[in-house]
């Protein structure tokens, strides 16, 4: 048997009285005044928003789990400083929680962090522990762009990033390497400013040495590695150019890919391109492209069946289902076997 663990989830659906606080949290900080209190949300509110969403979606597609976070396109760290990302991190985190607490078969949950580009790490290192030994929480979604589109971080082999990284090596959690809504009109969130911060990462990677560092960080790069894996030969010639050893190498230990590409093409590219060992299955759903693909009657976005029209042997589909995402995420593995799985 195999589960099918999508790797990549959001809860874009989180209900209203979550985001409407989150709007008086940010014309508070505009007009110098205190935030009002964070609102009660009943438990059926949450799993109304759950139940007519997600769950009915990964019931209709046949998966069993997924990897939930936070949605990544309200985290904007671009908006105010730490004195409104930390409380909006963590009422974020506290209600990725709670759907996990009331859904723990079907939710694993993965935080968002604190950041701000003018702040060091401290208080995401602060949230993660946070949210990895008291929440139950698997891994983090950290944003390799605070300012929202201008990319004003250092790279992410920077030493500004390794208090962190240190963290997570600790706590042994992977990141996936997400950024948040475009407040660049040049880049469109979902289809420029997602792909092109997947591809940045990438490079900046490539561009140093950061897993001799840290052997055993592990970092998700999502939406199939942006375009990574269609420009393999430019990456493998860029590393060969900057004296670098072969990607295999200097990467491949620590960098996977999701198959967040919406289209069969895509998917054979992606497999035909990356090991086996580098892919893990993920949807985003219910996220950036909602419709149905009229060419084919299906959702965007319901990409098991690209994953399961593969032409690929039995054992690399449990490896992109079940097998990479346990070994990524020790802690879901770990929950897995507590409940016999
Ligand atoms: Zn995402």
């Amino acid at each position: 048997m195999t589960l099918i663990i999508d790797c990549h989830g959001h809860y874009t659906t989180a209900p209203e009285p979550h985001n409407e606080w989150r709007e008086a949290q940010k014309a508070a900080f505009k007009n110098g005044e205190k935030a009002p209190a964070y609102p009660d949300i009943p438990d059926d509110m949450i799993r109304e928003t759950i139940e007519k969403n997600q769950l009915r979606l990964i019931k209709e597609r046949g998966a069993d789990m997924t990897i939930f976070s936070p949605r990544a396109s309200a985290m904007a760290p671009h908006i105010g400083d730490q004195s409104v990302t930390v409380p909006w991190a963590r009422a974020c985190n506290d209600l990725i929680a709670r759907v996990a607490g009331l859904f723990p078969e079907t939710f694993a949950g993965v935080c968002m962090l604190p950041q701000s580009q003018e702040a060091d790490m401290t208080s995401s290192i602060a949230e993660l522990e946070r949210c990895v030994n008291e929440l139950g929480f698997i891994g983090c979604n950290l944003n390799p762009d605070a300012s929202g589109g201008f990319f004003k971080q250092p790279p992410l082999t920077d030493r500004y990033w390794y208090p962190f990284y240190e963290k997570m090596v600790e706590l042994d959690v992977p990141a996936m390497i997400h950024v948040s809504g475009s407040c660049n009109p040049s880049q469109h969130a979902t289809g420029a400013y997602y792909l092109a911060a997947d591809t940045i990462a990438f490079m900046q990677l490539l561009q140093g040495n950061l897993f001799a560092d840290f052997p055993t960080l592990r970092f998700i790069i999502p939406h199939g590695g942006g375009a990574v894996p269609y420009h393999w030969g430019r990456y493998r010639g860029l590393a060969d150019m900057l004296k670098q050893p072969s990607l295999d190498e200097l990467l491949m230990n620590n960098v996977y890919f999701d198959t967040c590409v919406y289209h069969q093409p895509g998917i054979d590219l992606l497999t035909d391109v990356i090991e086996t060992k580098n892919i893990l299955f993920g949807s985003e759903m219910v996220g950036a492209v909602r419709g149905i693909d009229p060419t084919t009657g299906f959702y965007f976005d319901d990409t098991k069946r690209y994953v399961d029209a593969l032409d690929i042997t039995d054992e690399q589909r449990h490896a992109i289902y079940e097998g990479n995402a346990r070994r990524v995420f020790p802690r879901l593995d770990a929950k897995l076997k507590e409940r016999g799985l």
